[in-house]
């Protein structure tokens, strides 16, 4: 068995590789970042000195990088070094245009593609739990399937090659959407004096049930291990999902679909970045809403 080729071996990246180690996959990885070199290194991933050397002899080829730019360039530079057969994977979260090209130009090279984005975070990627949206043939699935077993427990061949992505964007927007909503409420309820703890009890059994909510909610001290409760330490990084949210906002644009609230709530975390708070995770926008409604508060108290 030829080995996989690892490209991006960061909070993603990394423990994927290492579970692809735990599984018996011969894996050699490449990245940018010496800390997560290192740390892939400990797991027993072999280094490789470049990407394009890391994907020699491989007959699999895993890329987990921020954006499709990322992807574009990193396959750009290692295409003519993928022997062809090879099976090439892309699990970053990217727009359906890019994995779409990728697919067309594996297909001219003689080379296989899937789109195969995850959720489940990092904490999914590290118990080896993550569920794939893959896009792409049936036979590139079919061969994909042992080796995404190795990294999460569900694997949905979504359709042709994009269908991944899609799946992914949707979600996210569905999960951004309902972040900003659940953290609204819970902002409605301190003022109008009901407890945080009520409001979750009736919530979670109730309509305005949601995986915001009742997994992750935004509230700190209500769930023991959610971001909230640790001071909103990432978790999924809030500019990560501001990206997922201007990917939907962007497919809304080109295909003529239509959006109003995953517009909104794509400006609400854009707001938060810019005011530096990128890097805390997503469900920090509860605190965004809890400094503008104390502003708002002050401002009335002066006029
Ligand atoms: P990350 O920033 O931790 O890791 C990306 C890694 O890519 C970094 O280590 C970086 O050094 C490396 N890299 C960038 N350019 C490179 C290049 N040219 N060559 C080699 N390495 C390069 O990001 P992450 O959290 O691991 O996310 C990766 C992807 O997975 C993103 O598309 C993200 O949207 C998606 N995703 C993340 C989560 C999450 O919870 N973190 C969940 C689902 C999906």
């Amino acid at each position: 068995m030829a080995g996989i080729a690892f490209i991006g071996l960061g909070n993603m990246g990394g423990p994927m590789s290492a579970n692809l180690v735990k599984a018996g996959f011969q894996v050699t990885g490449f990245d940018l970042n010496p800390e997560a070199v290192g740390m892939a290194r400990a797991a027993g991933v072999t280094i490789a000195e470049s990407a394009r050397a890391a994907v020699r002899g491989c007959d699999t080829v895993i890329t987990m990088l921020p954006t499709g730019r990322h992807v574009k360039a990193v396959f750009d530079d290692i295409v003519a070094d993928m022997a062809p057969g090879t099976l090439f994977i892309d699990s970053s979260t990217i727009d359906v245009e890019t994995a779409r090209e990728l697919e067309r130009l594996c297909i001219e090279r003689g080379l296989q593609c899937l789109d195969a984005p995850v959720s489940g975070g990092a904490v999914g990627a590290q118990a080896a739990t993550l569920t794939f949206m893959v896009g792409g043939s049936e036979e590139a699935f079919e061969r994909s399937k042992p080796i995404l077993a190795g990294m999460g427990k569900r694997q949905i061949h979504c359709g042709k090659a994009g269908s991944g992505q899609a799946a992914k964007i949707c979600n996210n927007m569905i999960t951004g959407i309902s972040m900003v909503a659940v953290s609204e409420a819970f902002l409605l309820a301190q003022k109008l004096e009901l407890s945080p703890q009520a409001l979750f009890d009736v919530v979670s059994t109730s309509s305005g049930n949601c995986w915001a909510l009742s997994t992750y909610c935004p509230w700190p001290g209500i769930l023991p291990a959610t971001p909230s409760t640790h001071n909103y330490k990432p978790g999924f990084a809030l500019d990560l999902m501001l990206k997922d949210m201007r990917l939907a906002q962007d497919a809304v644009t080109k295909n003529g679909s239509v959006s109003f609230v995953g517009a909104v709530a794509a400006q609400v975390y854009a707001l938060y970045s810019a005011m530096g708070h990128g890097n805390e995770d997503y469900s920090a926008v509860m605190k965004l809403l809890q400094g503008l409604a104390e502003e708002q508060a002050s401002g009335d108290a002066r006029s």
